[in-house]
C-alpha cells in the first residue's frame, strides 16, 4: 500500500464549502480551456472528453469535481479505487448515476428507479500500472484499462474478464517520448501490438494512450501526440479484427492539453488543474 494512504483518509466523503468551490472552479476553467482548444483546433464541440485524474483525492473532492462537470474518472492504483468505490457508488447512485462497471446492483439497492439500465453512467478509468496479481481487483469496478502495454499483461486481463463474462475496454498505452521513467511500448512495436491485442476474447481496443513528452519544447510534445494519432489512424484502417473501436486517444494533461486537442485527443487527463497540486506523490 501507497504511503500516503496513511495519512490522509481517501474514503472521506465531506469537505468544505471552500474546498469545494476551488474544485467546481478548477473544473469550469479546464472545461473552458478544452471547449477553447477544440475550437482555435477545428475540432467538433465536445468530440474531447474531460477524465478527471483522482489519484490522492478523497470521495468528497471526486464528487465536488463530479457535481461541477465531470463525466470520467481516472484512477492509478487498484488499491485507492477499492477504498473509495462504495463510498463514491453511493453519493453517485443518489445523484442517478451508475459508476463504473456492474454497478447496478448498488443502484437497485438505493431503490431510485425500475430501471437502472436508463440511469447515466459515469466510466471509471485505470490510468496506472496494472501488476498482474491486481487485475482481479479492478475488473469488477474498471470500464476501460488504459495502461496495457504489453501482449502478456493483455491475455492475462482477457483470460480473467472472459472467465467473468464481461468484456473490458483496453488502451494500448504507447511510450512516444521514449523516457525511461515512462511506462508504455515501444513505439515502433505499437502497431503489430494492437491488432494481437485486438484479437484477445474478454477485451475491447478502444483506442491508445501515452504520456506526453516532460520537455518545454513544443514541437517535441506534439510530435509524439501526432505519432500516436497516426497510429490510431492505422490500427483503425487495418480493418483486422477487432480494431473497428479503436477510436479513443487518450493523451494531455493539466500543462499539455491543449497540444494534446491540436493533435486530435479524445480523452485528456487532468489533475492539478482542476484540484490543485498533489500533497502526496
Ligand atoms: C496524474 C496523472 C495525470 C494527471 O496529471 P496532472 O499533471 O495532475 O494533470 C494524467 N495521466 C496519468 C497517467 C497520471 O498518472
Amino acid at each position: 500500500m501507497t504511503a500516503y494512504m496513511d495519512y490522509k483518509d481517501l474514503a472521506n466523503e465531506t469537505i468544505d464549502e471552500a474546498r469545494a468551490g476551488r474544485i467546481a472552479d478548477g473544473v469550469h476553467r479546464v472545461l473552458d480551456r478544452i471547449a477553447r482548444a477544440e475550437m482555435l483546433n477545428g475540432r467538433e464541440e465536445g468530440s474531447v472528453t474531460l477524465l478527471a485524474a483522482t489519484k490522492t483525492r478523497d470521495v468528497g473532492e471526486i464528487m465536488a469535481a463530479i457535481d461541477a462537470g465531470v463525466h470520467m474518472i481516472g484512477e492509478n492504483r487498484p488499491q485507492e479505487i477499492a477504498t473509495k468505490i462504495d463510498g463514491l457508488r453511493y453519493a453517485c447512485g443518489q445523484r442517478g448515476i451508475v459508476l463504473g462497471a456492474n454497478d447496478v446492483e448498488t443502484v437497485e439497492s438505493l431503490d431510485l428507479t425500475d430501471d437502472p439500465e436508463a440511469l447515466d453512467h459515469l466510466p471509471l478509468h485505470l490510468i496506472g500500472q496494472l501488476q498482474s496479481n491486481k487485475i482481479n481487483k479492478v475488473l469488477p469496478d474498471a470500464d476501460v484499462i488504459e495502461s496495457v502495454d504489453s501482449l502478456e499483461l493483455a491475455h492475462k486481463i482477457g483470460r480473467r474478464a472472459a472467465a467473468r463474462g464481461a468484456d473490458v475496454g483496453v488502451l494500448l498505452e504507447v511510450n512516444e517520448s521514449g523516457e525511461a521513467t515512462k511506462s508504455g511500448c515501444d513505439p515502433d512495436e505499437a502497431f503489430e501490438l494492437a491488432l494481437r491485442i485486438a484479437e484477445i476474447d474478454g477485451l475491447e481496443l478502444q483506442g491508445l494512450m501515452t504520456v506526453g513528452a516532460h520537455v518545454d519544447d513544443e514541437a517535441v510534445v506534439r510530435r509524439g501526440f501526432a505519432h500516436l494519432r497516426d497510429l490510431r489512424d492505422r490500427v483503425r484502417d487495418s480493418h483486422a479484427e477487432g480494431t473497428e473501436h479503436c477510436a479513443e486517444l487518450s493523451m494531455g494533461m493539466s500543462g499539455d492539453m491543449e497540444h494534446a486537442i491540436a493533435e486530435g485527443a479524445t480523452i485528456v487527463r487532468v489533475g492539478t488543474a482542476i484540484f490543485g497540486e498533489r500533497a502526496f506523490k
